[in-house]
């Protein structure tokens, strides 16, 4: 048994990290969950009194305590004051980011500091601590300068070395000439990027080949860049790639079966990704109503990252301050917006963007101030988030056939979503990994 220095005392992983146990021809142990409320990630409404028997690593039946047949050798976990619900999915995290405090050098120290052994031994950290939330998967979404190092991660995770969420991971990402960090060097100084920079449709396809070659399960890229205010008190963002060089890359992913997630922000850059067939849109910040149409016709995600842009502003007289205000002022009107119009919306936090201490369920109550009923907030981390990760009936839903992904709260987050930041049990594939 271990404890992070980082976390308090209640945090603790019950499973030490060890190597998968080999086949064996002993039949896959029953445990039997009984539920004082289910919410399955799937119905409109929560269920009492269920219970739910899991065979290994899979859920074999849901149903009434009252009725359901429990078998003699199953080991019973009793949560009936709780509620249970799948585990968690935060579709855009960066575990190789931590929440850079720019008063220890920021986001530029880590790449031109910190080694890869460093930085990789604290990606493992906030993988475990995105597991403890209640995260049991994530799509981390690009490693910022550390390479291939998330299928690294991903690989000792799913070797059963280390503890951490079931990892979708896009690898380095990909930009353009003046499109990512690091920047404002001297001209004459070769500096890291913390993206793969590329120009013309060219280049941007061999990127794609690359990163997929490599492991990528989704490939991710940068539609806006820089963003400020005008003179007229308008948010305006840079766009990046041309159309041609996002068609490229969406082309090549969509080739191998895999999908496009695109940072973007709002204008030029946003709708250009949108007509190049964009996947999923990450933030969003400022969706026009063409845009939103768009999205609906096209089926496109949105993933609005909301609870990151209302915390952390610049000093309000800069222009930094003045623009992170603007974020946030266009940011809630435009998920409202999207969420009547019927968009589908898969949480995801930025996580790693701000500090891995911070809980990552925030983002839940953020998602209700704009718009949703606790019940889509829920729904957007369990069975839409699964459907975006094209895992739907795998993960995300408690129901006969998923992996064995659920935990617990005391307290209804259907009355206050904030209950989930607090999760004090996680089973992931069959192992608890917190029961407090
Ligand atoms: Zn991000």
């Amino acid at each position: 048994m271990k404890r992070l220095r980082a976390l308090g005392p209640a945090l603790v992983l019950l499973a030490a990290a060890r190597p998968a146990a080999p086949q064996s021809s002993n039949p896959p142990s029953v445990t039997v969950i009984r539920a004082g409320t289910l919410i399955d990630g799937k119905s409109a409404s929560p269920r009492r009194d269920q219970s739910i028997v899991i065979r290994g690593n899979r859920i074999e039946s849901v149903g009434d305590t009252a009725t359901v047949a429990v078998p003699a050798s199953a080991k019973v976990i009793d949560l009936s004051r709780a509620t249970v619900l799948p585990g968690l999915i935060d579709t855009h995290t960066h575990i190789f980011l931590q929440g850079e405090d720019p008063a220890e050098g920021g986001y530029d120290v880590q790449l031109l500091k910190q080694g890869l052994a460093f930085r990789a031994a604290r990606a493992t950290a906030s993988a475990r601590r995105a597991l403890e939330q209640g995260f049991t998967t994530i799509r981390d979404v690009e490693t910022e300068g550390a390479g291939y190092g998330d299928v690294g991660i991903k690989q000792a995770i799913e070797g059963g070395y280390i503890p951490g969420p079931r990892m979708f991971v896009v690898t380095r990402a990909i930009s353009t000439t003046g499109g990512y960090p690091l920047e404002d060097y001297a001209p004459e100084i070769d500096v890291p990027k913390g993206a793969q920079i590329v120009d013309g449709p060219v280049e941007a396809r061999k990127a794609a080949r690359e990163q997929l070659d490599h492991g990528a399960d989704w490939i991710k890229i940068y539609v806006t860049h820089r963003s400020w205010v005008d003179k007229q008190g308008n948010l305006v963002s840079q766009p990046t790639f041309t159309l041609e060089e996002i068609r490229a890359i969406v082309d090549e992913a969509h080739g191998w079966g895999r999908k496009v997630a695109c940072h973007a922000y709002n204008g030029v850059g946003l709708h250009r990704g949108l007509d190049g067939g964009c996947d999923s849109i990450e933030h969003g910040l400022e969706l026009d109503d063409a845009s939103i149409a768009q999205m609906v016709r096209q089926g496109t995600w949105l993933v609005p990252t909301m609870s990151v842009y209302y915390d952390h502003w610049a000093p309000e007289d800069t222009p930094e301050g003045k623009r992170d205000r603007k974020r946030a002022a266009v940011h809630g009107p435009s998920l409202q917006k999207a969420v009547k119009a019927g968009v589908k919306i898969a949480f995801g936090t930025d996580a790693g963007g701000f500090s891995w201490k911070e809980p990552i369920a925030r983002e839940f109550a953020r998602l209700v101030e704009f718009g949703m009923t606790p019940m889509a907030a829920i729904q957007a981390a369990t069975s839409r988030a699964a459907e975006m990760l094209g895992m739907s009936g795998e993960i995300g839903a408690v129901s006969p056939g998923a992996y064995a992904d659920l935990i617990a709260v005391s307290g209804d987050p259907l009355q206050s979503v904030q209950v989930l930041e607090s999760v004090g049990f996680v089973m992931k594939d069959g192992r608890v990994y917190r029961g407090d």
